[in-house]
């Protein structure tokens, strides 16, 4: 078979070339080889054997590695750079407040304008339905751990201690943390860590390309989805079921927006169970949907928000969860009767960090950025899904300005390449060869480009990404 004899030709190539310097064209510089971290999400023998692509300055949608090589940053960092490499008000936001007061905390009854204000205008950006209150962090995986603890602290006070298990999906990605990566529906991120906890349970990853029936239309999978939560809810009982959380589109485990009457038909089962609804809106909030927050393109009304990334732009560490007025004031009575609502960080509400998130805010009114990500999400969404009857691609998904490409063979979600191909290791490399950095896992290839790309760059991430794939189909031919 076309397999079994391209095996071996394959692999040794690739593998070598992952291994050679060409991928990322980087000089040795002795001090970095088999550097001193421990890195996040990498291979012991990538940090070890490889050098590692050091980036060392960015540019509006750029980024440039210590050799001055130049990428198009199709991740925007890590799905968060939304105003580009270089945004100089961001700089002067985080400046000034720096010269003004660079650190004090919320704790006790004390607190910054920066964070108060920040938390005003977060309430009244969120439009889907009305919220209540703020709780700022650091990023989205403690923005997610501390939603546990939150609907935890809300059951015990409403004399509920057995509804404490939370429903996550499979392919979901929640964080790392020990319960945000608990929560996080991906193998990887539990294999030897001794997670999930066992509080998390997993229901359906919602991709209608890869899971459909014969047959079946996206209504009929989601009714069939609902179906299939709620009799987990029933199987576990009701009365032990506390919240289900779900990014409106999943990012990092594929990018997977929902099937058609998806949210609708799941918020119907989780209502009828009195279930609390977490949106884990990290890497949707802020338009990268087109509209300014997930919830409003799906119309989910959720009872308690995750925020990250966008929320800055990147440019500093900051989340934060928002809560609808019926749990904020019920852990409000609690905490008054203990004395002390006890959970908090100290870097939660940084004043800088707010400083940034505020100004970021203000950008993204004053230049419309929904309408501006509506002005070139077709060209971006319309102009990569051309590939899509590429014999080597089995779907290219997305929307907005967030798409996923997934390689298979015979454009079948049943027949995967063999891992040992690197089918999508290869693409990373093409395109990273033609000054683009794109997420690779797997055959899954992901991008989340900056908001404010121009059309231009829009057409050179759609050039380079033919190339790539167009050198892809040459290999695996
Ligand atoms: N939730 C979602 C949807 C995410 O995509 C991420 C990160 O990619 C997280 C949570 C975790 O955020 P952080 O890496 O800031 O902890």
């Amino acid at each position: 078979s076309r397999r079994a004899s391209q095996e071996h030709a394959i692999l040794a190539p690739f593998l070598s070339r992952l291994h050679s310097t060409e991928a990322s064209a980087q000089k040795v510089d002795s001090r970095f080889k088999g550097h001193d971290m421990l890195a996040p999400f990498t291979a012991g023998w990538q940090t070890t054997d490889l050098n590692p692509l050091i980036i060392d300055r960015s540019e509006g949608s750029y980024v440039y590695d210590i050799d001055g090589r130049k990428y198009l940053d199709s991740l925007a960092g890590l799905w968060c750079t939304s105003l580009g490499g270089n945004e100089p008000r961001l700089v002067a936001a985080a400046t000034k407040q720096l010269n003004t007061l660079p650190f004090y905390h919320s704790f006790w009854n004390r607190t910054t304008r920066p964070s108060l204000d920040l938390a005003k205008e977060l309430l009244e950006m969120f439009t889907a339905r009305k919220m209540g209150k703020v709780f700022f962090v650091n990023s989205g995986s403690e923005a997610n751990d501390t939603q546990v603890k939150l609907v935890w602290y809300y059951n015990n006070a409403l004399g509920r201690p057995n509804k404490k298990k939370f429903i996550a999906r499979s392919k979901a990605y929640h964080g790392s943390t020990l319960i945000s990566a608990s929560l996080t529906g991906l193998p990887a991120l539990h294999q030897k860590f001794d997670i999930p906890a066992p509080f998390v349970l997993h229901t359906d990853c919602p991709h209608y390309w890869r899971y459909h029936l014969p047959g079946e239309t996206e209504e009929e999978f989601s009714t069939r989805l609902a179906k299939n939560l709620e009799d987990l809810i029933i199987k576990e009982g009701p009365e032990t079921i506390a919240a289900f959380i779900a990014e409106p589109v999943m990012g990092a485990g594929g990018v997977i927006p929902p099937p058609a009457t998806y949210f609708e038909k799941i918020q119907a089962v989780v209502k009828k169970y009195d279930i609390l609804f977490v949106a884990d809106e990290v890497i949707c909030a802020f338009g990268r949907l087109g509209t300014m927050f997930g919830c409003d393109k799906y119309n989910i009304k959720p009872d308690l928000v995750s925020l990250a990334k966008a929320l800055s732009s990147g440019y500093m560490p900051i989340g934060a969860v928002i809560v609808s007025p019926e749990v904020s004031d019920v852990i409000h009575s609690q905490s008054n009767k203990l004395g002390s609502f006890s959970h908090g960080f100290t870097y939660s509400g940084h004043p800088v960090a707010c400083a940034v998130a505020i100004e970021t805010l203000k950008i993204y009114k004053e230049r419309n950025i929904v309408e501006k990500v509506n002005s070139i999400s077709s060209r971006f969404q319309d102009g990569l899904k051309a590939f899509s009857d590429s014999p080597i691609v089995g779907e290219i998904r997305g929307t907005g300005l967030i798409l996923g490409t997934e390689f298979v063979d015979n454009k079948s979600p049943n027949d995967p390449f063999p891992p040992e191909w690197g089918v999508g290791a290869y693409f990373g490399a093409e395109c990273q060869k033609n000054g683009m950095l794109v997420r690779v896992a797997g055959d899954t290839i992901m991008m989340s480009p900056p908001f404010m790309m121009s059309p231009q760059e829009v057409d050179e991430l759609i050039s380079i990404y033919g190339k790539a794939l167009k050198a892809t189909e040459e290999r695996v031919k």
